[in-house]
């Protein structure tokens, strides 16, 4: 029979920050209903981490038959039907959406498909008119891709990454502006389908928001694959005609250029969906487009919350879930209520190689000036990484030169993304290096390589 109550919590956005905090409120006893103007899933499950991810995955396969050809099995890659890759990556999508829906129904959350704006502190109203009342109201809208002037979408020859996700055939060209997360995953998968890519990055290495030590590996295996890589280069403008587009860069010491590509992809960061949801109507006012929060991502006023992209921590679906579990558990009265610890958030980029981070990076951690020790182990050092041929990668922690603590870690390499969950759990666990570094590794792993490391935050690797 359905549940009559008022509802305690109306959620606008059924994305990971949205849907998941829909559970959790369901499973803390608050009636909840979730308004979704698209698809339940958000951007992650229908336009970001799923169907980029089975694209990653697909290229790897491309990969792999090709190294085939090391013990004499040709295997024939021209025939490639990237139609059917797109099927591929669409349907890991349907098959995800249909279990949202699921989970939020088994909860007992209702889900409303519809535009939601807010009308008050504890009221939304509908795309009809029709008011919808929350004792709370949890903001989860989400982003879209930074359309910068000059660089506007078309879909057509100006891709946003919705754009490249949605292509069906793969042109010959591709210039990839922006070397962050998403634009070093297209890289990689644009370059294992044979398509020529050029990704250009204004700062002066990729993944900006990474250790420079750690991605100078996968900077370097781009090169060795044939991308071309242009750091420290400014895309200043943009022409587009019917067969290219003609870009004009230019590099930090002056220099000019021009780079032709059938298409372009422009990835330059997202912007919030705070925009014509009502925010005017209780007086919440944004900074730079973000909600700002409180440590129960709760806003300036009273009951009204907001996670996930709309707030300016990293824009990240993990972030976004946690972020609505928390808001929830604090409405719900859970004592103590948990928080975002900043330094814990794992940061993971899934082209191979993989990198995988979490806390200070290195050139932080000297502007900090805390006092650290670092320790570097090579993958090549491990007997699987060469038994798997996978030697290219590294291990990477600072630790407190004091305390020992784990200021932060960095991986690169094959699996970086699973193996920094071993790292993370030390961290949050208060674990020192010597702990893992005590604990009996099973023999051939990747794994052994943290270990390691670990050891050589004390100053005795055994394999180095
Ligand atoms: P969204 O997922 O954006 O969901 C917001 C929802 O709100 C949308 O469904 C939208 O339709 C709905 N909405 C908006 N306004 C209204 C309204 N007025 N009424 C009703 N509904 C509304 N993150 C990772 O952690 N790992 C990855 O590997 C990863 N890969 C990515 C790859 C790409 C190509 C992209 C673009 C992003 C990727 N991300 C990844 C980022 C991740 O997708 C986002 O951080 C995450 O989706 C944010 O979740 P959210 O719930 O805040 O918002």
């Amino acid at each position: 029979m359905a549940d009559a109550r008022p509802y305690d919590l109306v959620i606008i956005g059924a994305g990971p920050g949205g849907y998941v905090a829909g559970i959790r409120a369901a499973q803390l006893g608050l009636k909840a209903c979730v308004v979704e103007k698209d698809k339940p899933g958000g951007v992650c499950l229908n336009w970001g981490c799923i169907p980029s991810k089975n694209l990653i995955h697909q290229a790897n396969l491309v990969l792999s038959g090709k190294q085939l050809a090391h013990i004499g099995v040709q295997v024939e890659t021209s025939m490639l039907d990237y139609g059917k890759v797109y099927e591929k990556s669409r349907q890991a999508a349907g098959r995800l959406l249909k279990g949202v829906k699921g989970l939020l129904q088994k909860n007992g959350v209702d889900l409303i498909q519809d535009t939601a704006r807010i009308a008050a502190r504890n009221k939304l109203v509908l795309s009809d008119g029709t008011g919808i009342e929350g004792k709370k109201i949890l903001i989860a809208t989400g982003s879209r891709p930074l359309a910068l002037p000059g660089f506007a979408f078309d879909e057509e020859r100006v891709l946003s990454s919705t754009g490249l996700l949605s292509l069906k055939t793969l042109p010959k060209s591709l210039a990839i502006l922006g070397a962050g997360a998403i634009g070093c995953e297209f890289a990689y998968v644009m370059n294992a389908f044979g398509v020529q890519v050029t990704l250009v990055e204004m700062a002066d290495h990729i993944l900006p928001f990474e250790d420079e030590e750690t991605v100078s590996v996968l900077a370097a295996s781009f090169r060795r694959k044939g991308i071309t890589v242009l750091t420290g280069t400014r895309a200043v403008s943009l022409e587009r005609s019917d067969r290219q587009v003609t870009i004009a860069l230019e590099a930090s010491g002056g220099e000019k250029t021009t780079l032709i590509a059938e298409k372009a992809l422009c990835v330059f960061g997202r912007t919030p969906n705070t925009d014509g949801i009502g925010l005017d109507s209780i007086s919440l006012k944004t900074e730079s487009g973000y909600i700002p929060v409180g440590d129960y991502n709760e806003t300036s006023v009273p009951g009204v919350f907001a996670v996930g992209d709309v707030v300016a921590t990293p824009l990240l679906a993990h972030v976004a879930s946690r972020e609505g579990q928390v808001a929830v558990e604090y409405m719900a009265g859970c004592n103590p209520p948990r928080r975002v610890d900043v330094n814990a958030i794992p940061s993971a980029i899934y082209c191979e190689p993989q990198v995988a981070s979490f806390g200070l990076r290195e050139a932080q951690a000297k502007a900090s000036g805390i006092p650290f020790k670092k320790a570097v182990f090579p993958y090549r050092g491990t007997g699987k990484a060469v038994a798997v041929e996978q030697p290219d990668g590294m291990v990477k922690v600072l630790v407190d030169a004091d305390t020992d603590e784990i200021l932060g870690a960095h991986i690169v390499g094959a699996d970086a993304t699973e193996m920094i969950h071993e790292m993370l759990l030390a961290k949050t666990a208060e674990l020192l290096p010597q702990d893992i570094a005590g604990m009996i590794h099973a023999h051939p792993t990747l794994s052994e390589s943290l270990q390691e490391c670990m050891r050589a935050a004390g100053g005795q690797p055994i394999h180095m």
